[in-house]
């Protein structure tokens, strides 16, 4: 195995979150905003360039509602099965989370993460839709619809027509696989949705 600072330089710039070196993850493509590189240390994931700390707290603190940050974790099993085909990964998303690299992050401010917990309504969806993007040409149709998460539609009219009709005719198979698998992800620390309580030092 290659020691992680052999990859350091400005292919592999260092990650906001706790300084070690990105590397590839998923190639660009339509609907996100570059490639997207990955630290092997805390897991964040990066879309496009790597930037900074304070770039990551502020993508962070879009997502927090008082003390708690709800996030989609890039270290959960449905990241892992999803790959570029991961719910969690949106149009929008700029920077993927885990609690690892929350907790890296609020340091720098003196926060710690107080606690975390699965949140299982959301955890479940994201690993049922993440299913569903491995049968469809575009991404996130069926969550986007419940107003959940943003959509990728495919550019082909077809395509899309012919995505309708599968995730209709998928959803409940898909459901019906995304509970085990993701309460498995959750026994083994490993969920799609994270809560985190911060506190000040
Ligand atoms: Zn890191």
């Amino acid at each position: 195995m290659v020691p992680l600072e052999a990859g350091a330089g400005p292919e592999n710039p260092p990650c906001p979150a706790c300084g070690e070196p990105l590397f590839g993850w998923i190639d660009a493509r339509p609907g996100l905003a570059g490639p997207v590189s990955r630290c092997e240390s805390c897991g964040l994931g990066a879309v496009g360039a790597a930037g900074r700390a304070e770039e990551a707290l502020e993508a962070l603190d879009r997502m927090r509602n008082g003390a708690t940050i709800r996030i989609a974790s890039r270290a959960s099993f449905s990241a892992w099965i999803g790959g570029a085909g991961w719910a969690g990964l949106e149009p929008a998303s700029r920077y993927l989370f885990t609690p690892e690299s929350v907790r890296r992050l609020v340091a720098n401010r003196d926060q710690v993460v107080a606690g975390t917990r699965w949140s299982p309504g959301r955890g479940i969806a994201t690993m049922w839709q993440t299913v569903l993007n491995g049968f469809t040409f575009g991404r996130n149709l069926a969550l986007a619809r419940l107003g959940h998460a943003e959509s990728v539609h495919a550019e082909p009219p077809w395509q899309r027509r012919l995505d309708t009709l599968i995730t209709l005719v998928v959803a409940i198979p898909a459901l019906i696989a995304a509970i085990p698998l993701e309460l498995t992800a959750a026994a083994t620390s490993r969920g799609s949705t994270i809560s985190l309580d911060l506190e000040l030092l």
